[in-house]
């Protein structure tokens, strides 16, 4: 056993978290000190059914328990999955991502299977957790922040002084289905013109099939050359000037300034942070998603960065910034909840404060 040069009788702890993705399927062990120490990366085997994951999973957990034991005392298990998840039972409820997952309870089987107290979290909430405690947050010195990670979908997280905002049932935190188009598509919630609908990677792509139906040049040309265009690939065309895939961050600019101004507005939190892939093209649609939420948030026009109007004696600007953890923050988020997990606090691990709000 490793133990602590200041204290003979401590034992280093370790926790091991998962981020349990529709695609990717991510296991790690982990420590405040070291961060990740080892991490294992497989295919969610999705066609293969529940019990496979399932499988997949708790075998690497155990894998990385018997590894990591030899020198180091675990002291919980955190694992993130996408909703939406009840809670505190650690229940899905007809998952998009996890189809054939309804009804499931997660908790319970893993608990069951690896024979040790587990702790779950959508994996929204766990990346702003990691993004408050690791990332952007600790950069500012806040413990509160609300981050959108654009994704596949939009997910959202809200972290108010250390705690997941988890609201009655474990459920909040969905502002990737906030209405911004009443009359818009139809999203896979149930409603019409949700924020997912204009400023998903997903999104992205559709906006620009519209776009480009008629065109035989820039997009139009891509897209007909490769059916399979990614939002990376218009991002692309977009910093090479092509107006049709300019229009179509426009689009999601829109969408976002929108959404964004009415958590500003109703939340009035110092930073807000977005992540996931279409992150990586902050530069092309930040600037015009920020005059948006200018225009519609008179919290934000009387809290932005500059601003004097307010009394300033401490930093009060409301930041909206790109995340800083990258494809990370969901497994981090997982590592640094199952500290939580531990029967008994750690002294020296972080204090984080995840009872139900
Ligand atoms: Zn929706």
């Amino acid at each position: 056993m490793t133990r602590a040069p200041d204290n003979p009788d401590r034992i280093w702890p370790y926790t091991i978290g998962v981020d349990l993705g529709g695609t990717n399927l991510r296991i790690a062990a982990y420590t405040c000190d070291d961060g990740l120490l080892e991490t294992i990366s497989l295919p969610t085997r999705l066609a293969a059914g529940r019990d496979a994951v399932v499988n997949d999973l708790c075998e690497n957990v155990k894998k990385l328990i018997k590894t990591h034991s030899r020198s180091r005392q675990l002291v919980g298990i955190g694992v993130g999955t996408p909703g939406p998840l009840e809670l505190p039972v650690g229940k899905l409820h007809k998952p998009p991502n996890l189809p054939g997952w309804d009804g499931f309870a997660l908790r319970a089987e893993l608990e069951n299977k690896l024979e040790h107290q587990v702790a779950v979290e959508s994996d929204a909430n766990l990346a702003a957790l990691a993004e408050c405690m690791l990332g952007s947050g600790r950069a500012m010195g806040t413990d509160s922040l609300c981050m959108l990670t654009l994704g596949t979908g939009i997910g959202n997280g809200i972290i108010l002084h250390g705690t997941i905002w988890h609201g009655t049932t474990g459920m909040a935190g969905e502002a990737g289905h906030l209405t911004i188009w009443p009359d818009g598509p139809e999203c896979g919630c149930g409603n019409k013109g949700c924020l997912e609908m204009y400023a998903s990677a997903t999104a992205l792509v559709r906006l620009a099939r519209k776009a480009a139906s008629a065109a035989t040049t820039g997009l139009g040309a891509l897209i007909r050359r490769n059916p399979n265009i990614t939002a990376h690939d218009i991002a692309l065309l977009a910093r090479a000037g092509d107006e049709q895939a300019l229009s179509v961050f426009d689009c999601a600019a829109e969408a976002l300034g929108i959404g964004i101004a009415n958590l500003v507005n109703t939340l009035n939190l110092p930073l807000y942070v977005i992540g996931g892939g279409l992150a990586n093209a902050w530069d092309i649609f930040a600037p015009k998603m920020l005059a948006f939420i200018r225009d519609r948030s008179y919290v934000y026009r009387l809290t932005e960065p500059g601003n004097t109007v307010l009394d300033r004696a401490t930093n009060h600007a409301t930041i909206i910034q790109p995340a800083a953890l990258g494809s990370d923050a969901g497994l981090l988020g997982a590592c640094i909840l199952a500290y939580n997990s531990s029967e008994s606090r750690i002294k020296g691990m972080p204090e984080v404060n995840l009872t139900a709000s």
